[in-house]
């Protein structure tokens, strides 16, 4: 069941990349696997995944213990500041960085470890209420520019969540506005290659604005099944 849904996951990655004349391994899917347990973590592993994305710290910290195989684990949810050592700890990207506070706190933990973390700022890119990250121009290049001087975080790129909506017009915009927001900070003098952008309902529009990063979670696992505890899944 999940090997083919993977299967299917890359194969629309694929013939959308052919569509839109990109480069497949400019790509990197990171499978999404919050609220699963360790045994469907191993089969989407055995099939050739190695990039894994978790929204709770905690999460992730035990998980990365349980699974004892190296990959590279994606935190990709809000980070509270009291959680950010187990984020530093365990994840080798941080795509949800919205503010200066917490790019600072996660220099000093990867300080501590004596580690370079990849970071990816989040960006709101619709005018939904409840999506985080920054919106303003002015203050996302200053951020940009505060973290080159951290000298144990390296930023990256930008995230984006697109608005929860059928339509595809909006969805693409804000895509469309977080390749342009790069390039405009490129512009300005940092150096941005990612763009995590795209999950399930969305994927195949955010290749064809750019993205190099897609999260995608429940085309490769099935749906979530909030009703029990991730505790108690592993
Ligand atoms: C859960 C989650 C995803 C994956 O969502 P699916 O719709 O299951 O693909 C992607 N990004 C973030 C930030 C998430 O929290």
């Amino acid at each position: 069941m999940i090997q083919d849904n993977l299967k299917i996951v890359r194969e629309r990655i694929e013939k959308k990349c052919f569509e839109s004349k990109r480069d497949p391994s400019e790509i990197t899917l990171v499978a999404v696997s919050k609220n699963f347990g360790i045994d469907e973590i191993n089969t989407v592993y055995n099939e050739g995944v190695r990039d894994f994305g978790e929204n709770r710290a905690q999460e992730l910290d035990k998980k990365v213990s349980l699974f004892e195989k190296k990959v590279n684990w994606h935190f990709i949810g809000t980070l509270q500041r009291n959680k950010v050592r187990f984020a530093v700890n365990s994840a080798e990207y941080i795509h949800s960085v919205d503010s200066l506070m917490l790019a600072s706190e996660i220099n000093k933990h990867a300080e501590k470890l004596n580690k370079l973390q990849k970071i990816l700022i989040q960006v709101k890119t619709s005018y939904e209420e409840s999506k985080a990250g920054i919106s303003d121009y002015s203050e996302l290049r200053d951020l940009g520019f505060y973290c080159k001087e951290f000298k144990n975080v390296e930023l990256i790129g930008l995230m984006t969540i697109a608005p929860l909506t059928d339509d595809e017009n909006v969805i693409r915009k804000s895509f469309s506005s977080l390749r342009k927001i790069k390039d405009r900070l490129n512009g300005d003098g940092l150096n941005l290659t990612e763009l995590s952008m795209g999950m399930t309902s969305d994927f195949e529009i955010a290749i064809e604005e750019g993205a190099t990063m897609l999260r995608i979670g429940s085309a490769i696992f099935g749906e979530r099944d909030y009703s029990t505890d991730w505790k108690e899944k592993l």
